[in-house]
C-alpha cells in the first residue's frame, strides 16, 4: 500500500510516505491507552482550553492547510478555505457546548435517586476519507476527546500531509502524548487492529466495503462501531418549485467538492410538467462550468481526488451507456493531464443500468422524469443508500409531508443536503449507522452510566 502525495491536477508524484511498522502501531496504541488513564481525569475546562486552542491554531494556518488540501486531494482552493473554517468551528463547538452535553442527567425513579453520568470508554480507532481531509476529522475527534477518550486516526492514503498537520496542531495546541495521534498505514491493518483490546470502538467514514470489514471486525470483538457510508441523495423538484432556484442548488448540490462529497445530490427526479424547464437549465448551467486547476480562483470544477476515481467513474458511465443510458452532456474525460472528468448529466436510466444503483463520486448527475409526487418518493427510496436527499417546492408543509416519507437520514427543503456544526449527520440503510456532529455525535463512544442512590430507609 502506497502512502502518498499525487497532485490530482498533473497526476505527479509530489512525496512519499513510510508506512508505519507493527512495533510503531503497537507504540502508539500502548501510548494512546496509557494517555486515557490520565486524560480521562482531566476536567471539561481543560479539554475545552486544549480544543479552543488546536481551532485557534488551525484557523492561524487557514492558507497553508487549504493549499494542502488542494494538492492532495484537488478541492477547489476557496472550498479547502471553507473546510478549515468549518473544521474549525466543529472543533470550538465542542469546545464550548461539550461540558453541557456531558453534565449528569438526573432521573425521576419510583424509588431512591438516580442519575446518568456520561463516562468515557478509552481508546477509539477513526478511520477517514480523504474528500474533507480536517473536517472529518474534526467531526469524529473532537467530540470524543472532549468526553475524555483519546483517539488513533488512520486517514487515506492520499491525505498523507493532511494528516500529519492534523497530528501536529494537536501537539502545537500543548495535547499530551496519545491525545492524538496519526497512523500511518493502510485500510487492511486498520481492520485488523480493531480486534486489538486496547481499542475501544471504531468509527469508519468511507466506502461500504471497508465500512462492512471493519463493522464485521468490530462485531467479532463485541465493540461499538459508527459507520457513515455512501449515498445516493435524490435532488425532488415538484411542479411548485421556484425552478430558477432550485436549478442554481442543483448545480452546487452535484458539482461542490468537484463531485465527491457523499451527501451530493446525485439523483435529479423532476415531475413531469417542469422537467424539461428544469432539465434545459441545468444542462445549460453544468455545460458553461469551467474546469481546471483547483488553485485557480476562477474554476468551477476541478479534477477528482485521484487518476483511479476518474477512471473508476468514466467507467460507471460507459457502462450504464452499454445497458441503455443516454448521454445529454459530457460523458468523456477532459482532454488534459491529471483526474478530471467531464460535467456529465445521464438520462434515460432505469433499474439494470449501473448509474441508477451505484454512487457516482464525480460531476455525473443522474436525471429522472416522473409523473407525481409520489412517483418521485417511491424513486428517491429505490436505493439501496439513505443518507441525504432535498425536496423543493414553495409549500413548505407539502415539503415537509414528502421529507417524512423519504428513508434517509437527513433531508433538506429547498436546500441541496449540507453539513454544520450543530446539525445530525448521518443515515440509514446501506449509508451507515450511528451519528455524527451536533449533541447526538457526542453521545456514541460514551458509557452512559446509571448511578443510582438508596436511602438507608428504603424498604428491601
Ligand atoms: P474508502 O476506500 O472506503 O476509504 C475510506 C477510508 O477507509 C480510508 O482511510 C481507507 O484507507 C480506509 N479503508 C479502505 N479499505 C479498508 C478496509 N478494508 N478496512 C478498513 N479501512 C479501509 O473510501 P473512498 O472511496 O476513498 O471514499 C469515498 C467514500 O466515502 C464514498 O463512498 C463516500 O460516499 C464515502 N463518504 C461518506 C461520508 C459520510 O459521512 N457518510 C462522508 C465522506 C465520504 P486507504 O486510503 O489506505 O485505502
Amino acid at each position: 500500500m502506497s502512502i502518498q502525495t499525487i497532485n490530482p491536477n498533473t497526476n505527479k508524484l509530489v512525496k512519499s510516505f513510510e508506512e508505519m511498522t507493527d512495533e510503531a502501531v503497537n507504540n502508539a496504541v500502548a501510548q494512546a491507552e496509557k494517555a486515557f488513564s490520565s486524560w480521562r481525569k482531566t476536567s471539561y475546562t481543560e479539554r475545552s482550553q486544549l480544543l479552543n486552542r488546536v481551532a485557534q491554531l488551525m484557523r492561524g494556518e487557514k492558507n497553508l492547510l487549504a493549499e494542502m488540501i488542494t494538492l492532495e486531494m484537488g478541492k477547489l482552493i476557496s472550498q479547502a478555505e471553507g473546510e478549515i473554517d468549518l473544521s474549525a468551528n466543529i472543533i470550538e463547538y465542542y469546545a464550548n457546548h461539550g461540558a453541557a452535553f456531558l453534565a449528569d442527567k438526573t432521573l425521576d425513579p419510583l424509588l431512591g435517586r438516580a442519575f446518568i453520568r456520561h463516562s468515557p470508554i478509552g481508546v477509539l480507532l477513526g478511520v477517514e476519507p480523504w474528500n474533507f481531509p480536517f473536517y472529518q476529522v474534526a467531526r469524529f475527534a473532537a467530540p470524543n476527546i472532549m468526553i475524555g477518550n483519546t483517539v488513533l486516526v488512520k486517514h487515506a492514503s492520499n491525505v498523507p500531509q493532511c494528516a500529519i498537520a492534523i497530528e501536529r496542531l494537536f501537539k502545537e495546541a500543548g495535547a499530551p502524548a496519545g491525545l492524538y495521534t496519526n497512523l500511518l498505514m493502510s485500510g487492511e491493518r486498520a481492520s485488523e487492529l480493531v480486534a486489538d483490546e486496547r481499542i475501544k470502538g471504531v468509527s469508519l467514514t468511507g466506502s461500504e466495503a471497508a465500512g462492512a470489514s471493519i463493522a464485521s471486525e468490530a462485531g467479532k470483538y463485541l465493540k461499538k462501531s459508527v459507520l457513515e457510508l455512501g449515498g445516493s441523495d435524490a435532488f425532488i423538484i415538484l411542479e411548485d418549485a421556484d425552478i430558477d432556484k432550485a436549478v442554481e442548488w442543483a448545480v452546487v448540490g452535484r458539482i461542490n467538492n468537484n463531485g465527491e462529497c457523499c451527501v451530493a445530490a446525485k439523483r435529479f427526479i423532476a415531475v413531469e410538467s417542469i422537467a424539461d424547464e428544469f432539465l434545459s437549465k441545468f444542462t445549460d448551467k453544468m455545460a458553461k462550468l469551467k474546469v481546471g486547476d483547483p488553485m485557480d480562483r476562477t474554476t468551477e470544477l476541478g479534477p477528482l481526488c485521484n487518476e483511479a476515481a476518474a477512471v473508476q467513474l468514466a467507467d460507471q458511465v460507459n457502462r450504464s451507456v452499454t445497458a441503455g443510458a443516454r448521454v445529454l452532456l459530457g460523458g468523456n474525460r477532459v482532454d488534459r493531464p491529471g483526474a478530471f472528468m467531464e460535467p456529465t448529466i445521464l438520462t434515460d436510466l432505469h433499474p439494470g443500468i449501473p448509474a441508477y444503483h451505484e454512487e457516482l463520486f464525480g460531476p455525473v448527475a443522474s436525471f429522472y422524469r416522473v409523473k407525481d409526487e409520489q412517483a418521485a418518493i417511491d424513486l428517491a427510496n429505490d436505493s439501496d443508500f439513505g443518507l441525504g436527499g432535498s425536496v423543493f417546492t414553495q409549500d413548505i408543509e407539502r415539503g415537509k409531508r414528502v421529507a417524512d416519507q423519504i428513508d434517509t437520514g437527513m433531508v433538506f427543503i429547498n436546500h441541496p443536503t449540507w453539513t454544520q456544526a450543530d446539525l445530525p449527520f448521518g443515515g440509514t440503510k446501506g449509508s451507515g449507522y450511528g451519528r455524527e456532529l451536533s449533541e447526538l455525535g457526542i453521545n456514541e463512544f460514551v458509557n452512559k452510566k446509571l448511578i443510582r442512590v438508596s436511602e438507608l430507609s428504603d424498604p428491601f
